[in-house]
């Protein structure tokens, strides 16, 4: 009876961990969404402290590390800087990865407390799925510590790349899969801890040579793996719940890793591949501004900025990673609904990989209540520059530069931009010069039609505000 129970538990559960996904997809039904998976994992907790066999020594093991695991994950959540979270999941990745290695392990030494045979007798099936959630979970743990050490810039974030990279990556991949088989053949010790140690090299070796914009779809992929290695895990613990999360996380984190790639123009073999823009990363940062014969940059105030656009009929604001660094959503909100109060049309355009992780602007858009049907996507807006009278780009940068259309040579080309330069004026709101995340240098600065408003984003559209009330 309290089997059948907890089964129906999980079936309820798995349901809400699906419907959570769908609400996730769209910001209107995002906190619903949000709701279904914390319920389902409510469920999930409970139905797994209720199942047949549970003692209660186990279930106060169980509690107390919820409750250690729980207070510290919502500490650094209460704490973390929105900045700061595609490193944040990179490290919680990490953790995935390496509890799949710790169950492999546990699993291995004591096969009897899983049921899946005795000390050297373990069944053949599950030393498949034992080695399996052991080197994905290895592969995941030590490349999710790299994009994190990456994101977080304890190590440069350029591509390190070397001769025969890719050649050494795929003889060390078929190494790994002819171990795995020779462990399942003989369910030795030593083969056990040599598919460890070359998963944790693969992993490392997998995401060293990627940098650049390519860091996003890397932890979507990395989310991925986590998913999967969770999944594995579940077939070793018989447990059907991690099963289907498992595979739910490791199929939504292909698919967005897919769309992101769509939104940048790359192949995911391409990007899986690594060492993209190597060279033409230095080599466009280091021109930095240097590039000869430029047009003067014009620097506006914001009076000026605020008078232009008291008297535009359309403007797009395109906001970047600035903005989020400044937190100047919630002054930009009220810009907007200035704006709109003097007649002009006010929308918003989201680039697919502004910011430093998907969907990073509609959060903060959201958080300061501008509408939904205002804020557009790329190929919805792009459109419609050439009609506008001003772009409002604050604290963008690659996500506006023509160099990902033109310059082959360039590590964003390919990645389909905002064609903001299509506008009459177009104002760029940054504190400096300065390179974005890739490190190239932005012609769009040294345009005719641009004006620099420079100083931090929140600041100026503050100053922007107070000239459009003044007036
Ligand atoms: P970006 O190219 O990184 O440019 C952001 C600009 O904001 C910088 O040039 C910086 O210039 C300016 N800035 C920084 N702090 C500011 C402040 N307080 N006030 C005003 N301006 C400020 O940003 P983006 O156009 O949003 O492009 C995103 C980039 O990040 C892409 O290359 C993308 O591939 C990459 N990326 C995306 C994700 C994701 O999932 N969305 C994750 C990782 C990486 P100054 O220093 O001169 O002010």
């Amino acid at each position: 009876m309290a089997a059948t129970l907890s089964t129906l538990a999980y079936l309820v559960a798995a349901v809400l961990f699906i419907l959570a996904l769908r609400g996730l997809s769209h910001p209107t039904t995002s906190r619903r969404g949000n709701l279904y998976g914390m319920v389902g994992m409510g469920i999930a907790i409970v139905a797994t402290l209720l199942r047949p066999g549970m003692g209660g020594g186990g279930i106060g093991l169980i509690i107390l590390a919820l409750a250690i695991g729980g207070g510290a994950g919502a500490y650094i959540a209460s704490r973390i800087q929105m900045t700061a979270l595609p490193q944040l999941v990179a490290a919680f990745h990490s953790l995935v990865g390496l509890s799949a290695v710790f169950v492999a392990a546990a699993a291995f030494y004591a096969p009897e407390s899983f049921g899946i045979g005795h000390a050297g007798e373990i069944h053949g099936g599950s030393l498949v799925e034992m080695s399996l959630g052991l080197a994905i979970g290895a592969i995941t743990f030590s490349g999710s510590v790299i994009a994190f050490a990456k994101l977080q810039a304890l190590m440069s974030g350029a591509p390190i790349t070397f001769k025969g990279q890719h050649w050494l990556n795929l003889g060390l991949g078929i190494l790994l899969l002819v171990l795995v088989i020779a462990f399942v053949a003989s369910g030795s010790a030593a083969l056990f801890w040599l598919i460890a140690i070359l998963a944790f090299a693969l992993g490392f070796l997998l995401i060293i040579p990627i940098g650049g914009a390519d860091m996003p779809v890397v932890v979507s992929m990395l989310n991925s793996y986590s998913g999967w290695a969770a999944a594995g895990i579940g077939f070793t613990l018989s447990n059907l719940l991690l099963i289907v999360t498992g595979a739910l996380v490791g199929a939504s984190g292909a698919i967005l890793s897919y769309i992101m790639c769509k939104g940048m123009n790359r192949s995911i073999i391409n990007v899986l591949l690594g060492g993209f823009g190597t060279d033409a990363g230095g080599a466009a940062a280091a021109g930095g501004g240097g590039g000869g014969e430029r047009a003067p940059v014009k620097a506006g105030s914001p009076e000026d900025a605020a008078y232009i656009m008291k008297n535009a009929q359309k403007i797009i604001v395109v906001p970047g990673y600035g903005m989020a660094v400044a937190q100047a959503q919630q002054v930009l909100r009220e810009m907007g609904d200035l704006l709109k109060k003097e007649g002009a049309q006010v929308e918003y355009a989201i680039h697919p990989v502004a910011g430093r992780m998907p969907g990073h602007m509609n959060v903060l858009l959201a958080e300061a209540n501008v509408p939904y049907e205002d804020v557009k996507e790329l190929e919805e807006i792009n459109p419609e520059f050439a009609e506008a009278d001003v772009a409002f780009v604050i604290g963008a940068n690659d996500v506006t530069n023509p160099a990902a259309k033109t310059d082959k040579s360039s590590p964003i080309y390919g990645m389909p931009i905002l064609d903001v330069e299509r506008a009459k004026t177009v104002f760029f709101i940054k504190r400096g010069m300065a390179s974005g995340y890739a490190g190239v240098d932005n012609e769009l600065f040294f345009r005719p039609n641009t004006m620099m408003l420079f100083g931090d984003a929140k600041k100026v559209t503050q100053e922007i505000v107070q000239a459009l009330q003044r007036d």
